[in-house]
């Protein structure tokens, strides 16, 4: 999220620092599946599953501006994705779905169980039917982080990796800048884009905390050997299937309350590899390439936290939970609107950081 809104806002030529305590892209947005599907991920229509989608639109432009200005290639697949049932209760559930989704004009199609095997053969013999998204596509979350980088340093932006902060520093008028372990970092406004940790700024009044926690997701790639299993995303009331066009194949993911601690777990992996192979008998005998597991920033709401706080100059963009790689292109855009127009745009109010601290006095 940093990032994004690092290479928006020098692009439109605000002089800008990424202060990262590690190496940039390496937490969160590392982890994650890169899933770009919000009409599988939400039930039904809010302020958020809106504003997932407007960002999904924006995505096939955001590519190939990242693509242009980092010279480096996304993988950015755009086959749609797939949303089968493997039981009554299930297929009961997406036929509901199909119908909420046709009213509101969502791009979905249902699918036969003679479709689906045509189309999936690898699926287990399970499934019952589809939903079949051609406009939910995924994108690999770890290129466009290392093209944001280099983006953004191309348009000026000054990336410190390995300097962490330690505290935002304001005066009784506004935000002063960034105290950081090698020194202060002068700046009239700030932009708290840090994840899972962004409650623990030190020294903010509590009325600028945004009440982030972290939730684990644990993911394991197979390595696929000869034709590739899957073509579309598959998304499931079990695991879901991510296949790269690296010839990586994606399981994700487990959804836990485990705090700070960021690591596989033996339970974890053992439910992933089960899920998986129900999915897909096929891959019993595939190659474990890798696992890792990440923190995703979540808020009580499950919404992000985007915009002003009490404290004059200070932002946040942070608590995108499930969806931060999805909303990253409409994250950046709202930010830059706000800190050029001064003015925060009516579908991002929303994600005002004063709906948890609506009785708060100002700080
Ligand atoms: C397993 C998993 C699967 C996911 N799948 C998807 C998906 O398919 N689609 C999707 O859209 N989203 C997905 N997500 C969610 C998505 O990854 C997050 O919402 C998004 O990456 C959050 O981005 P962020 O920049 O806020 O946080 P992060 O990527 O965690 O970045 C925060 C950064 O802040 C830095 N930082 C923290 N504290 C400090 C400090 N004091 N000083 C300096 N730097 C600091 C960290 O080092 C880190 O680099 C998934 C997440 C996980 C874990």
């Amino acid at each position: 999220m940093g990032l994004a809104i690092a290479w928006r806002l020098a692009t439109d030529g605000f002089g800008v620092t990424v202060i990262e305590r590690g190496e940039t892209g390496q937490e969160a947005s590392w982890a994650a599946a890169g899933m770009l599907v919000p009409d599988c991920e939400f039930e039904e229509t809010t302020f958020f599953s809106s504003a997932c989608r407007q960002s999904l639109r924006m995505y096939p432009a955001f590519v190939e501006a990242l693509e242009a200005e980092s010279g480096s290639r996304i993988d950015f697949r755009r086959f749609g994705t797939l949303y089968p049932a493997f039981d009554n209760r299930d297929q009961k559930n997406l036929e509901a779905r199909l119908c909420r989704q046709r009213q509101e004009g969502v791009a979905v199609h249902s699918l036969t169980l003679k479709e689906v095997r045509r189309l999936e053969p690898n699926l287990t013999s399970k499934v019952q039917m589809a939903l079949y998204y051609p406009e939910n596509n995924q994108v690999e979350n770890r290129d466009v982080v290392k093209a944001l980088r280099v983006a953004a340093e191309r348009v000026g932006a000054e990336i410190r990796p390995h300097t962490e902060a330690l505290g935002v520093l304001y005066d009784t008028e506004c935000v002063r800048g960034v105290e950081t372990a090698t020194g202060t970092v002068g700046a009239d406004i700030v932009i708290n884009a840090t994840g899972s940790w962004s409650r623990y700024l030190s020294g903010l009044p509590g009325v600028c905390s945004p009440p982030v926690r972290p939730v684990r997701g644990q993911m394991l790639a197979l390595s696929v050997v000869g034709d590739p299993p899957f073509r579309h995303t598959i998304y499931s009331s079990k695991a879901y299937l991510v296949p790269r066009t690296s010839g990586r194949l994606l399981v994700g993911a487990t959804v836990e309350e485990a705090g700070f601690k960021n690591h596989v777990t033996a339970t974890g992996a053992l439910r992933l590899l089960r899920d998986a192979i129900e999915v897909a008998p096929a891959l019993r005998d595939f190659p474990i390439e890798s696992m890792w597991a990440g923190l995703r920033p979540a808020t009580p709401d499950g919404w992000p936290v985007i915009g002003p706080t009490p404290l004059k100059g200070l932002y946040l963009a942070t608590g995108h939970y499930r969806n931060g790689i999805l909303m990253a292109p409409l994250t950046a855009a709202w930010m830059a609107e706000m800190l050029t127009g001064g003015e925060v745009p009516p579908a991002a109010r929303p994600f005002l950081l004063e709906r948890f601290h609506a009785s708060a006095p100002p700080a």
